[in-house]
């Protein structure tokens, strides 16, 4: 299993170069794409070839996860290729629009089923964020657990047991006070559980590499990059 971090910022990229939330995860052949914020359409194209894509998911409905899936559209038309939308059901205009294309088949997640693709199986876990969000649990070759956006909560031991990597948000100075988890508790989390963590949704204006330093279980995502799983 091999997860491409695409853009690792939010609430919107950084200054010239750094795109908000998306990252491609390839299992066995089959590709799924978790959330596509701003700035990183162009670079899913750089990366794989999109008519390989059969899954988009959707982890909550902030812009920063989801705004480039309006373009995203113009492009399947053009390629004439559909895709499946994994996300939970919403009653806004947001998911509406987001939603409500021929090329687009809609499968709503929660945390009561499943959902099997041809190599992986997914679990959503409710997280807690200032909107409903889920995280994602894909299981295939190896397991990998993506938070979306969350501050702590009872579910993520849950979603992580005895899975090879954590994708995290959870790259907010030690102090910070908002629905994102801080630095020193990935530390908590490596520590206790043993998990490599692979940090990311960093503000623009914040790099929490030095708080990781003495811990070498947590990396902070690099975009671009493709990580082993
Ligand atoms: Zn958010």
């Amino acid at each position: 299993m091999k997860l491409t971090v695409i853009g690792k910022y939010g609430p919107y990229g950084k200054t010239g170069n750094g795109a908000a939330s998306s990252y491609l995860v390839e299992n066995c052949g089959e590709y799924i794409v978790l959330d596509m914020g701003p700035g990183t359409l162009s670079r899913l194209q750089a990366t794989v070839d999109i008519r390989k894509i059969k899954y988009i998911y959707l982890s909550h409905l902030h812009y920063d996860h989801t705004s480039d899936f309006l373009a995203f559209r113009y492009l399947l038309e053009d390629l004439e290729h559909s895709v499946t939308l994994l996300t939970h059901k919403e009653d806004s205009e947001w998911y509406n629009l987001l939603t409500d294309h021929p090329l687009i088949n809609v499968q709503n997640i929660d945390e009561n089923e499943c959902f099997k693709t041809e190599t992986m199986t997914l679990r959503f876990y409710p997280m807690k964020h200032t909107v409903p969000c889920y995280a994602i649990r894909l299981e295939g070759e190896k397991t990998l657990v993506y938070t979306g956006d969350t501050s702590y909560n009872d579910n993520i031991p849950v979603a992580i047991n005895g899975a090879d990597c954590i994708l995290a948000d959870c790259s907010k100075p030690v102090g910070f006070k908002g629905p994102h988890m801080t630095a020193d508790i990935a530390i908590s989390l490596y520590n206790e559980y043993k998990i490599p963590i692979i940090a990311t949704h960093l503000s623009p204006d914040y790099d929490p590499t030095e708080n990781f330093a003495s811990c070498d279980g947590i990396t902070v995502a690099s975009e671009s990059k493709t990580y082993e799983i």
